[in-house]
């Protein structure tokens, strides 16, 4: 584990590019070496498990636009298959908030008998959502699209298209085009919202939405966990408007949300090359101050969390990790458990058996626990804190759950 702090990214080879706003000083703060390029890969053997590819992450913070990258991310390591398990869809908190941002952007922009393009659709539950809700008529755009039977009700109204979106489909109508946590794994974003403003064509009238995680509470809240391979760009307030005016749209809305988790832009053409324009939010010298006391706290946090658990192993206590999730999968590896810690609990019954990507623990169901008898559950997610509590007592486990 190496943190580099405030110095510019060498060697020579790496390209500090921004690629927001293609400015070239960008500087290196946080350095993790051979961590999972797929964390949310699931393996069939623990040998399989530790031989996963590897890749490294150098992020960089660009003082001009606020952008956050990681400079030696390789897009030819990047492989998607069905495999692919996201979590946040089987948390309730997230569906609620996915509902009320649905009837939301309905009201707004009056999206009632519309059409609805969603990039990077997945399984199309918020493009179902979003049809139900107001009647529209949808299609979603993703090139990994697997049907989902349970949303075989709606076939009428969605319709799915295995492929990226393009100006080859700007015949097809759109009042509303939405893409959800998709621009944090594209290493090239301004040829991507260049051809979705080709895609829009001249309809003036159509709103674009994007939701990404915003970097400030990475930052803020230090959830370090949650910096993973798959994300080579991490967007703040700036760099996100900066992207979209530097492409032709006006920014009508960009709000932080989720608790401050997640940023969500609306935008639409604007009638006039615009200048680029402060949209609020953080200043860029507060950010500036900010990633600074990130690196230094990172580090920190790191090594807390090495002596902590160096201190367990030594006591011969038992530990598990709830949350097989990407934070989970982070934290297994970045803290090189795979002598510490044997075990991870998940309510997934689909991860049930499988083994964590890079740190090669066994996934397994929360009742294993009652043969198991751990010391230690340490809980990746806060806010399923009472939860897990609760069901350590009813397992008659007497053990110290804590958080991370
Ligand atoms: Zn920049």
């Amino acid at each position: 584990m190496q943190v580099t702090l405030g110095q510019s990214a060498q060697p020579a080879t790496l390209d500090a590019t921004c690629p927001v706003c293609h400015a070239r000083d960008s500087t290196a703060f946080i350095d993790i070496r051979q961590v999972p390029v797929h964390c949310n890969l699931l393996w069939a053997t623990r040998a399989e498990a530790f031989h996963v590819p590897r890749g490294d992450i150098l992020l960089g913070f660009c003082p001009h636009c606020g952008h956050v990258f990681n400079l030696m991310f390789d897009p030819a390591l990047m492989e998607y298959t069905q495999q692919y398990e996201n979590s946040l869809h089987f948390s309730p908190h997230f569906q609620r908030y996915a509902e009320t941002l649905a009837a939301r952007l309905i009201a707004d922009y009056d999206l009632r008998q519309k059409d609805i393009v969603e990039i990077g659709s997945g399984k199309g539950e918020f493009l179902a959502l979003l049809c139900r809700m107001g009647a529209n008529r949808g299609m979603g755009f993703d090139p990994s699209y697997v049907p989902d039977p349970a949303l075989e009700g709606y076939d009428q109204q969605v319709t799915f298209v295995q492929d990226f979106y393009s100006e080859r489909y700007a015949d097809y109508p759109a009042d509303l085009i939405c893409c959800r946590h998709v621009l944090e794994h594209i290493p090239t974003p301004r040829d991507f919202i260049a051809n979705v403003r080709r895609a829009v064509g001249s309809r003036r009238h159509t709103v674009v939405f994007f939701e990404v995680p915003n970097v400030l509470f990475m930052l803020r809240d230090l959830s370090i966990w949650d910096i993973i391979y798959e994300h080579c760009a991490y967007y703040s307030s700036n760099s996100l408007a900066y992207l979209f005016q530097a492409c032709g749209f006006e920014v009508l809305q960009l709000q932080a949300t989720f608790g401050g988790q997640f940023l969500a832009l609306e935008a639409r053409l604007a009638d006039q090359p615009l200048s680029m324009t402060h949209v609020g939010g953080e200043s860029l010298e507060q950010l500036h101050r900010d990633v600074a006391a990130f690196a230094a706290n990172y580090r920190e946090k790191v090594e807390t969390w090495s002596h902590r658990l160096a201190e367990y192993a030594r006591a011969g206590q038992r530990v598990v990790v709830w949350g097989a999730g990407s934070k989970g999968v982070t934290f297994l590896n970045v803290l090189q458990t795979r002598d510490q810690i044997e075990y991870v609990v998940d309510l997934n019954p689909r991860k049930h058996g499988k083994y964590v990507a890079g740190s090669g623990q066994q996934i397994v169901a929360p009742a294993f626990l009652r043969d198991y008898q751990p010391d230690v559950v340490i809980v990746m997610n806060p806010l399923y804190m009472n939860e897990i509590q609760q069901m350590t007592y009813d397992l008659g486990l007497r053990t110290e759950v804590i958080g991370v």
